[in-house]
């Protein structure tokens, strides 16, 4: 059996081992962390991802989707949370279609111990990759507990170890490896809404919640436990900021303020405030995504990106799954596959990025903005009533397998179209008249 490692045994993968092994390889997987499944993850209080369609593909390429689905809740619709306290909706997607809420500490561990079941999968945790002989294709391996170092070389070497990879960071050493890393000047900290009394939800669990203001925003995703973990992504410095919320009675006072309607939800606030980290959002952008056909990059690894499309993971599943298409096509015959791999997704790792970025801004600014949601509510008439012309954007990005390159092209000509429909003059009364749908059919067959 071919011998090939996988470096990390995050979410990518856990993921992408079960795909080698499905493949008929002998999978190795090194981790530096301790065993996650030994670990207690406590709801609330870990990060929740938004799983997609793309991820869903992936995980049905490994057999486990309908396992991963009993420990994920759908979320239909953002529900936008006014100062006021008043609730407005936007669908995500058509009749049905839905983003799922998972823990990320909780996924990991269903991976890893769906992954070890494969008896061509080995793990070592407590394992760190410090480096990687590119001449040998050998790991430079250390048990972080005995400080033991050892060489091993594999035939193949996949590098999911996140995004500050120390495979990478060998990948930056060799000629014409392009890399940039830039932060975002937004981090980000975990709060909790915890379960009623009888273990019900406070909040609806089927939706997204998001408190959009304008420089900042709070996300609220549902958990098994009845509890929601949110989110408040803010500036890390500046007048509103990490930096100046110091005290408890500034961080009292600015959630009344800011947040009046979470504020009797989250009877922890305080604690959770000062006792979570605040942590900060990374990008990274990086090409090739192989050294030769030896080593490949993989997920945050090979593209690190902003949370707010709720891609990264997805981006990473969908890395796992193109790459054992490609596979199955050729018949295991890697020859120019990392190559080629490389040329199709580093464009669209680059787009998915750009797309995040600009989704931040949405999310926490024109979500709260009624221009913003006539024009969401006048595409999805259109596209209901003429799908083949018309998938949202955001539809493109988050259920289907459209390359992300392609939909954020497809999104920019669509934009243009919509500012010329909003510069209609009598839209606000108008947006459902027939009228309305006539012009956008003219424009989209221009
Ligand atoms: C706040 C927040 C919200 C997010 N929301 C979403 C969302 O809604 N939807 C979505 O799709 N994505 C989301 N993401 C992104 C998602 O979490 C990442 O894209 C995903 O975790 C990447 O998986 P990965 O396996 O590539 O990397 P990681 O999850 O970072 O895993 C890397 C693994 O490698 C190990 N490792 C690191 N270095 C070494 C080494 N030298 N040797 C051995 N092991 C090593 C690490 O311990 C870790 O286990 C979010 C991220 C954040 C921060």
């Amino acid at each position: 059996m071919t011998q090939v490692a996988v470096v990390g045994a995050g979410l990518v993968g856990s993921l992408q081992a079960i795909l080698l092994a499905k493949l008929g390889y002998k999978v190795s997987v090194f981790e530096r962390r301790p065993d996650i499944r030994k670990v207690k993850i406590v709801a609330g209080k870990s990060i929740n991802l938004a799983l997609s369609d793309r991820g869903w593909k992936a995980l049905q390429y490994a057999g486990i989707a309908d396992e991963i689905r009993e420990i994920a809740i759908p979320m239909y619709q953002r529900c936008m949370h006014d100062l006021e306290g008043n609730l407005s909706y936007q669908p995500y997607g058509k009749d049905g279609q839905a983003i799922y809420s998972v823990s990320r500490g909780g996924l990991n561990q269903r991976l890893v111990n769906l992954a070890s079941a494969y008896p061509s999968i080995d793990y070592f945790f407590d394992r760190k990759c410090l480096d990687v002989d590119l001449k040998t294709n050998s790991l430079l391996v250390r048990n972080t507990q005995t400080k033991e170092q050892h060489h091993e070389s594999f035939e193949k070497i996949f590098a999911t170890d996140g995004a500050f990879s120390a495979v990478r960071l060998r990948l930056q050493k060799t000629p014409m490896f392009n890399y940039s890393q830039k932060y975002l000047e937004h981090g980000y900290k975990e709060l909790v809404i915890p379960a009623n009394e009888d273990g019900s939800h406070r909040l609806d669990k089927n939706c997204l919640h998001i408190w959009p203001r304008g420089e900042f925003m709070m996300i609220a995703l549902a958990n098994l436990d009845g509890s929601f973990t949110c989110t408040l992504f803010f500036p890390m410095k500046g007048e509103k900021s990490f930096e100046t919320l110091q005290s408890r009675e500034q961080v009292q006072s600015f959630f009344e303020e800011t947040f009046p309607d979470a504020v009797p939800l989250m009877p922890t606030l305080l604690d959770d405030y000062f006792e979570n980290p605040t942590s900060t959002l990374m990008m990274v952008r990086c090409e090739p995504w192989n050294y030769q056909d030896q080593v490949l990059l993989m997920g945050d690894a090979a593209h690190a990106i902003v949370p707010f499309y709720g891609q990264g993971m997805n981006a990473g599943f969908e890395d796992c799954s193109i790459l054992y298409e490609m596979l199955t096509n050729s018949g295991n015959n890697w020859d120019g596959v990392m190559d080629r791999f490389s040329e199709i997704r580093v464009p669209d790792g680059n787009a998915i990025l750009d797309l995040a970025l600009m989704n931040y801004i949405e999310m926490r600014d024109h979500t709260g903005n009624p221009d913003f949601l006539l024009r969401k509510k006048i595409e999805a008439k259109f596209s209901n009533l003429y799908p083949e012309l018309w998938t949202p954007l955001y539809s493109q990005v988050t259920f289907s397998h459209v390359r992300y390159s392609e939909a954020m092209n497809a999104g920019k000509e669509q934009e243009k179209i919509m500012d010329q429909i909003m510069e209609m003059e009598d839209i606000h009364e108008a947006w459902d008249e027939p009228k309305v749908m006539e012009k956008l059919l003219s424009l989209v067959k221009k």
